[in-house]
């Protein structure tokens, strides 16, 4: 849940979430429209979809208990190396370092060099020893991470109250680096076509060609085209929705009409019961105004 979200806006998810499912066991017993509905408004949804086929899998294949290898965990659904290795340092007390965005620019104003030059496998693989100097190597892991978020910061670090800044290169030199830049933001446009009701419905059908939004309940989506002398659809309003690096431009376009192709279902614009993203929830308020 904490992947690219405040701890804040986690919190109640978390509790809302341990307090259904106590155990692995109890998780893998749930359904997709079940977890989607309980993360509705956290995004990236994928992380859902993924938590739920990683319990089934554990359940089936290693007796409800998280693997000790990092080959066996990175068979599970959506987990790569950075949630293999934060996962066995935490729950298995293994030295591992998950190598986070916080953990990069510890290491890399420790060396004063931008993370860009650094190997971060290897270089943990040499400094193996000095590391891992602990027999806390789960606190060391989530300590690591802490320390980047919380000292090391990305703006303004806290140099002078440092522990490490007797050997911290950056805090000693005077030609400091620059640090990571900010990740790009990409502009796209896209036009967006609600089918509408008197019953205050919208269709809505399971987008399965654009990637950022695979798999979501939304309205028809097509790249910017120029409708400006288009019968078929009338203009509703423009407005900005940001995904992820993606800042999208949006032209709501709409129709009344009972009548909808079969790929569509319809959706009240005011409750469901099912898992509505963020994203069509936006277009729901705009096309609210209608009525
Ligand atoms: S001295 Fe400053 S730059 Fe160096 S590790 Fe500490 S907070 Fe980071």
């Amino acid at each position: 849940m904490l992947q690219q979200t405040q701890v804040k806006t986690v919190i109640p998810y978390f509790n809302n979430f341990t307090q259904k499912f106590k155990t692995i066991k109890s998780l893998s017993r749930s359904n997709e429209k079940e977890i989607l509905k309980m993360w509705e408004g956290l995004g990236y949804y994928r992380r859902a979809r993924n938590l739920l086929k990683c319990s089934k899998h554990l359940v089936k294949y290693y007796d409800s208990k998280l693997p000790k290898t990092l080959e066996e965990i990175k068979k599970l659904p959506g987990i790569g190396d950075y949630t293999g290795n934060a996962l066995l340092g935490l729950v298995h007390d293994k030295p591992r370092i998950a190598v986070d965005g916080n953990v990069k620019r510890v290491f890399s104003r420790n060396l004063n060099k931008e993370e860009s030059e650094i190997n971060f496998v290897e270089f943990i693989k040499k400094n193996q020893k000095k590391l891992f100097s602990t027999n806390r190597n789960a606190d060391f892991v989530e300590a690591l991470m802490e320390f980047g978020a919380l000292v090391c910061k990305p703006k303004n670090p806290n140099c002078l109250t440092c522990c490490l800044n007797k050997t911290c290169n950056y805090f000693k030199s005077s030609n400091k680096i620059k640090g990571t830049r900010k990740k790009m933001i990409k502009n796209r446009n896209y036009d967006i076509f609600c089918y509408v009701n008197k019953k205050r419905q919208i269709a809505l059908k399971k987008n399965k060609q654009i990637s950022f939004l695979k798999n979501f309940n939304i309205p028809a989506i097509k790249e910017t085209i120029d409708l400006k002398n288009n019968q078929e659809w009338k203009f509703l309003k423009h407005y900005k929705n940001t995904i992820s690096n993606l800042k999208l431009n949006i032209n709501l376009y709409y129709k009344f009409s009972d009548k909808i192709p079969p790929s569509y279902r319809w959706y009240s614009l005011e409750r469901n019961k099912e898992f509505i993203p963020s994203f069509t929830k936006k277009i729901f308020r705009q096309v609210s105004t209608l009525f």
